[in-house]
C-alpha cells in the first residue's frame, strides 16, 4: 500500500467537510476540462480562455473569494484550495483564474464605483467578460513605482498614453485595470479593451507558462470618461493590494503543481524496473520522495496558516511573502526533483513534471519575484529597506 504524501500527516483533518467538498469540485473540473486538453493547449501555446472561464464560472470559481455580485462569497481557505487543485492541472489555467478574481475584478470590487462593479463584476463573475491586469511595463517590472503610462486630464476625460506589458489574458480581454501616472499620483482605471488607441499583441515563444494567453498592450492616446477611473484606488498602495491578493492564491497554487509531480514521480518509481527491481526501491529514489514530501507538507501547513489568518482579517503582505517566496522556491524543487525520478521520461510531455517546472519558473518570477520577496520579508526583519 503507498500512501499519498499530504496523507503521511493527514491534513485533510485539518479541513472542514465544506473544505473538501470545494476542492472535491474543482478537483473535477480540472480533471474533465483540464487534464485532458492542457498538453495540447501547451504544445500549441494557445488556450481556450472564454471557454475555461465559462466552465470556471459554473462552480463558482472566479472572483470565487468576493462577496456580493454574483461571487461566491468562499472563504480564503476554499479559494486556496481551489487554486491548489487547478495548479495541479496546469499553472496557466491557475493564472487565468488569479487574475480574473484576485487582481482584475478584486481592482474594481475593492476600488471601483458602483457604476463600474455593476457594469463588470457580475459578467466577470458568470464568465462573460474577461479581465486583464496591466502593472507592468516593458521597462519596469519589480519597480512599478517608475512606470512610464501616463493619464492626464483633458477637459472631463483621461487620455492615456504608454505601454504594459506580460499581461495575462490581455489579447483576450474584454476589460483592462490600467495603471498610471497621473499628476495626483497612480492611479487605476477600468479600460474598456475595445477603446480605441488600445491594442493588445500576443506574446509569443514563451517557454514557460504556454497554457496562459500573455500580451502587450499599448495605449495610444486612449480617451476615457471621467467615469473610467477607480475612485477609491490612490497611489501605488492600491495595485500592491491587489497583488497580495493574488500571491496569497499562488501560495497555494504552487503546492498542486508540486503534488501533481509527486504523485507522478511515486506512480512511476513504483512501476519502473531498473537493476531487477523497482526504483522506488533504491535509497536515493525514497530520499527523494521522502524530502520533497517532507516540503510538501511543510508548505501545505504554511499556506493553511496564511488561509486561515486570511480568513481572520489578519493576514499581513509580509505573511504572503513568506509564503510566496517558499511555497513557489519548494515546489519548484520538488518538480525539478521528480523530473530526475522519471529520467528520459521526465523531460516528455507526456507527464506533466517538466511542464509544471517550467511553469513554476514562471510563478517563481511574477506577482514579485523571489529576491523581491527576500527584500521585502528582510525589510521587516531589519527595519531597513534595501531597495526603491
Ligand atoms: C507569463 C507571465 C505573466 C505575467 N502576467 C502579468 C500580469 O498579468 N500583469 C502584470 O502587471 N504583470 C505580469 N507579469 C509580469 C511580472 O509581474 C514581472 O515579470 C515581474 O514583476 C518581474 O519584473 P521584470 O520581468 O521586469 O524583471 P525585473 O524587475 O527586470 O527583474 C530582473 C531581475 O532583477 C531582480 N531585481 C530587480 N530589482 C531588484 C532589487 N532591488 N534587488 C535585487 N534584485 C532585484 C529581480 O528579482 C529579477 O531577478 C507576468 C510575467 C510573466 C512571465
Amino acid at each position: 500500500m503507498t500512501t499519498r504524501p499530504l496523507d503521511l500527516i493527514d491534513v485533510d483533518a485539518l479541513h472542514s467537510e465544506e473544505e473538501l467538498a470545494i476542492r472535491g469540485v474543482v478537483r473535477r473540473v480540472v480533471d474533465d476540462h483540464v487534464r485532458p486538453n492542457v498538453v495540447e493547449w501547451y504544445e500549441q501555446g494557445q488556450v481556450p480562455v472564454r471557454d475555461l472561464a465559462l466552465e470556471f464560472a459554473k462552480v463558482g470559481l472566479l472572483g470565487m473569494h468576493l462577496h456580493g455580485y454574483g461571487c461566491a462569497g468562499a472563504s480564503a481557505v476554499a479559494y486556496g484550495l481551489a487554486c491548489l487543485e487547478l495548479e495541479a492541472g496546469d499553472s496557466g489555467v491557475r493564472s487565468l483564474v488569479s487574475v480574473q478574481g484576485s487582481l482584475a475584478m478584486y481592482a474594481i470590487w475593492k476600488f471601483g464605483s458602483d457604476e463600474q462593479k455593476d457594469e463588470w463584476l457580475p459578467r466577470m463573475a458568470a464568465g462573460e467578460a474577461i479581465g486583464c491586469f496591466g502593472l507592468t511595463e516593458p521597462d519596469h517590472g519589480s519597480d512599478p513605482a517608475s512606470m512610464k503610462t501616463r493619464a492626464r486630464r483633458d477637459g472631463d476625460d483621461w487620455v492615456l498614453d504608454g505601454g504594459k506589458m506580460w499581461i495575462t489574458n490581455a489579447p483576450v480581454a474584454d476589460v483592462g485595470v490600467i495603471w498610471a501616472r497621473t499628476e495626483e499620483g497612480i492611479s487605476g482605471f477600468a479600460v474598456p479593451m475595445d477603446t480605441p488607441g488600445v491594442t493588445a499583441r500576443e506574446v509569443h515563444h514563451k517557454l514557460s507558462l504556454r497554457a496562459s494567453c500573455t500580451g502587450e498592450i499599448v495605449l495610444d492616446g486612449v480617451r476615457l470618461p471621467a467615469s473610467a477611473q477607480l475612485p477609491l484606488a490612490r497611489g501605488l498602495k492600491a495595485p500592491l493590494s491587489c497583488l497580495t491578493e493574488a500571491r496569497y492564491g499562488i501560495v497555494w497554487g504552487a503546492l498542486g503543481a508540486a503534488r501533481d509531480s509527486l504523485h507522478t514521480a511515486l506512480d512511476y518509481a513504483g512501476s519502473r524496473e531498473q537493476f531487477g527491481r523497482p526504483i522506488a526501491g533504491f535509497q536515493l529514489t525514497q530520499a527523494k520522495l521522502a524530502d520533497a514530501a517532507v516540503e510538501l507538507q511543510k508548505g501545505y501547513l504554511l499556506a493553511l496558516h496564511l488561509g486561515r489568518r486570511a480568513d481572520r482579517g489578519e493576514l499581513r503582505p509580509e505573511q504572503v511573502s513568506v509564503g510566496k517566496l517558499n511555497n513557489v522556491r519548494e515546489a519548484l524543487a520538488i518538480a525539478r526533483q521528480c523530473r530526475t525520478i522519471l529520467g528520459a521520461n521526465g523531460i516528455s510531455a507526456e507527464y506533466p513534471v517538466m511542464r509544471h517546472a517550467a511553469n513554476l519558473e514562471t510563478v517563481l518570477t511574477y506577482e514579485g519575484t523571489s529576491e523581491i520577496h527576500q527584500l521585502v520579508i528582510g525589510q521587516k526583519l531589519t527595519g531597513i529597506a534595501a531597495f526603491g
